[in-house]
């Protein structure tokens, strides 16, 4: 297989209304990818529907994109993000929402008085930015606020007045949950039971203001445009209204409806006007239209709102389908539920009841989603001309979705092109392309192929992997060999199978090394015994952290003030597929070369080529003036220098300029005990980074000394140096001090 490198983008400055239930996925990759395989301005497919993003982008890289969706809030962010309101009409129905009654008060007011707090320093009464609830308890135990008026600011005791306002509100709850979830579902539906129990994730203050607001909303008097702007930033404060908000917690991505131990309770205020502003920095003109309307050839979006089977044959009619895009969907209760829920707030029973299985069905396994993306495969075999590409995206990557997403796809005649992986952080890229047959011969799976393409890729790596890049490996020769799944197997028989079968290519052979410290086989490292201990009987490439130190100074030396997307342009094409490197490996190397002049990187000036030949002859005359003045004769021997007395090697120096300490480790003949290798200051991080990541080479590395130019510049210097104290200052500086003075990202 030739695997295409990774496409790399640049992460969106705003993550964009409900992130944390949307694909993570990075800007500028689809239309990096679409030039290459569909003429502008021809018909794509997005069968999924599922980030916003993606679809937009590639309706403004000059593309007709054609999306089925059949989750109404999906439905929603794709068109206010296509084609939101003007920011005239947010403010306007914000400001007619503020303004409206209720009793004698403003609505606004009211709203805001449920989240009045007394500052703890000043006394005066000021708006709780969220407040802190422990699972199952009846009041919060502390809140968050900042005081407009003296600054006092933090988290505080909950005082008795927040608790009787909570339990206050509470009383009158069971009116409101009821009429909350008559808006999803008749009282007497058979579903009620599973929206009761979705509704249970909202406590009883924000399940007021939620139900104030929307009830509200029919007795304004709102345009169109506004009730869609107005909708939109009620859209957030429901999904900031749950009680799916650990504390603490930094990057929250729910998948199940489960209350946290610790959560927080928003001011929905708050987030009202936070929704205000973000969907206001989301802004884009593309058109959008309902199928079968016509979009212009210019680019634009088609949404079909229902299901990919409904459509198949209408679009074969009619419209060519140049190339399928989608990030591929990956089980969420909580998103989906949650959907169902708004949508009925949001628009009422009728919109709930084209989505509302996603109430009812409650346990998404991987079976079960290699069982629906299969379906949409299907679907799409029927009606897309052979040799179609379809790129997908595939978020959050971990070895099961992989499996059920390449099984699902074998299984419906897509054949696997090519697989790009960076990071278990980073959206896999996927290339399949449209087969000939949807039922096609299945081979017989054989246990050493898959230890074969794994051995492969460990060797073309030269260093350990992750389990999900060596499972990735094993999964991409069962694809091959079209053994993902036979006709007879069940999606989860299959894919048990498959996972049993990587799993076991690698702890039934001794050639493969664990390096973890937990049992399980998914975590930790997998490397290969041969690899390091008998070089010469392996054919084996320097390791990926050392090619890539190599190709990205190169790449500075004939290319300075390049910008970061540069580099990575000229990168990726250089270790493709499973080598793409990670922009961890990639920061490490550029901190320790260069220096950034406002986005542009240029090698620091020590580092230029010829001013480091010029530091590796000085550092060479050092180390022998130093020898000598320990009275050992010195000479060199290829890239060592010797100190020796008695025609015995005592210390051999390998000196370098870079960070290539594994290349050194194989290079040098000389014993370790003997052997220091000597590297520059500003290589010290780098050379422990790669250690770090690499438990190979950290093996290898503790066995050697290794010191800094500066310690040599030093010890010329000093005026009385014996062999003793040369020891001493050498085990003084090692390289573990430099971790800590890495420079995270
Ligand atoms: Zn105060």
């Amino acid at each position: 297989m030739d695997h295409q490198p990774y496409i790399p983008g640049l992460s969106p400055a705003d993550p964009g209304p409900l992130s944390r239930f949307i694909p993570a996925l990075e800007e500028g990759v689809i239309p990096a990818w679409l030039p290459l395989h569909a003429p502008a301005g021809s018909w794509l497919l997005d069968p999924f529907g599922f980030s916003p993003r993606l679809v937009l982008e590639a309706a403004r890289a000059g593309y007709r994109v054609l999306v089925t969706v059949n989750n109404p809030i999906t439905r929603f962010l794709l068109e206010m993000s296509a084609n939101p309101p003007p920011e005239s009409d947010f403010k306007a129905a914000f400001a007619e929402l503020e303004t409206a009654k209720k009793g004698d008060e403003r609505l606004g007011a009211h709203l805001q008085s449920l989240y009045l707090t007394p500052c703890e320093k000043c006394g005066r009464e000021i708006q709780a930015q969220f407040f802190l609830w422990r699972k199952g308890e009846d009041a919060p135990y502390a809140r968050v606020y900042e005081c407009t008026e003296c600054g006092d600011t933090g988290e505080r005791a909950a005082t008795e007045q927040d608790i009787d306002r909570a339990k206050r509100i509470a009383a009158t709850d069971g009116l409101h949950r009821s009429r909350s979830f008559e808006k999803v579902v008749a009282l007497n539906d058979e579903d009620r039971i599973y929206v009761e129990e979705a509704i249970e994730h909202y406590l009883p203050r924000p399940l007021y203001f939620l139900h104030t607001v929307i009830n509200r909303l029919d007795g304004l008097n709102l345009t169109p445009a506004r009730r869609r702007a107005l909708n939109a930033m009620i859209l957030l404060a429901c999904d900031a209204g749950n009680t799916l908000w650990g504390h603490p917690s930094e990057r929250p991505r729910p998948k199940q409806l489960t209350i946290p131990n610790q959560f927080r309770e928003h001011n929905l205020w708050i987030q009202l006007e936070r929704g205000l502003s973000l969907w206001l920095e989301t802004t884009s003109g593309v058109v959008c239209e309902a199928w079968p309307n016509k979009i212009p050839e210019s680019g634009g979006v088609c949404i079909y709102e229902g299901r990919l089977k409904d459509l198949a044959h209408e679009v074969k009619k009619e419209i060519p389908i140049t190339a399928v895009i989608g990030a591929v969907p990956r089980p969420n209760q909580a998103f989906w539920t949650l959907s169902a829920l708004w949508a009925g707030w949001l628009w009422g029973r009728e919109a709930v009841e084209p989505y509302k299985l996603a109430l009812r069905r409650r346990r998404y396994d991987w079976a079960w989603n290699a069982t629906a993306l299969n379906a949409a495969f299907s679907h799409l075999f029927e009606l897309l001309p052979l040799g179609t590409p379809f790129f997908g995206l595939l978020p959050e990557p971990e070895p099961s979705f992989l499996t059920s997403a390449l099984t699902a796809a074998s299984a419906a005649g897509f054949d696997l092109q090519s697989l790009a992986m960076r990071t278990e952080h980073d959206p896999i890229q996927i290339l399949w392309k449209r087969g000939e047959h949807l039922k096609r011969e299945i081979n017989k799976v054989n246990l050493d192929d898959v230890k074969g393409s794994i051995h492969a890729h460990l060797i073309e790596r030269g260093e350990p992997a992750s389990y999900l890049h060596i499972h990735a490996a094993g999964l991409i020769a069962l694809a091959e060999a079209h053994a993902l799944k036979t006709k007879e197997q069940e999606f989860d028989e299959a894919m048990r199978e498959t996972q049993a079968l990587i799993q076991s290519a690698v702890m039934s052979d001794e050639s493969f090394i664990h390096y973890s410290t937990g049992e399980s086989v998914d975590t930790g490292e997998w490397g290969l015994a041969a690899l390091h201990e008998q070089p010469s009987t392996v054919a084996q490439d320097e390791s990926l952290s050392d090619r890539v130190e190599v190709a990205i100074v190169t790449f500075l030396q004939k290319n300075p003030n390049s910008i970061y997307l540069e580099i990575e342009d000229d990168l990726y094409p250089r270790f493709p597929g499973l080598l793409t490197p990670s922009k961890m490996m990639i920061y490490s190397v550029l901190n320790s070369y260069a220096e950034k002049d406002g986005a542009a990187w240029k090698l620091r000036l020590e580092d230029v080529a010829s001013a480091r030949r010029n530091e590796l002859i000085t550092i060479t005359a050092m180390i022998e003036a130093v020898g000598k003045r320990l009275n050992y004769s010195t000479r060199k021997q290829e890239k060592n220098i010797l100190w020796v007395e008695n025609d015995q090697i005592k210390y051999a120096f390998y000196v370098l300029a870079s960070a290539l300490v594994g290349r050194a480790i194989l290079e040098t003949p000389h014993p370790p005990e003997q052997t220091l290798i000597v590297i520059p200051g500003g290589r010290a991080a780098l050379a422990a980074y790669k250690a770090q990541r690499d438990p190979a080479l950290a093996t290898r590395l503790k066995k050697y000394r290794v010191a800094k130019y500066r310690l040599l510049r030093m010890l010329v210097e000093v005026p009385v140096l014996t062999r003793e104290t040369f020891e001493e200052q050498i085990a003084s500086d090692p390289l573990e001090k430099a971790k800590a003075q890495m420079i995270m990202f």
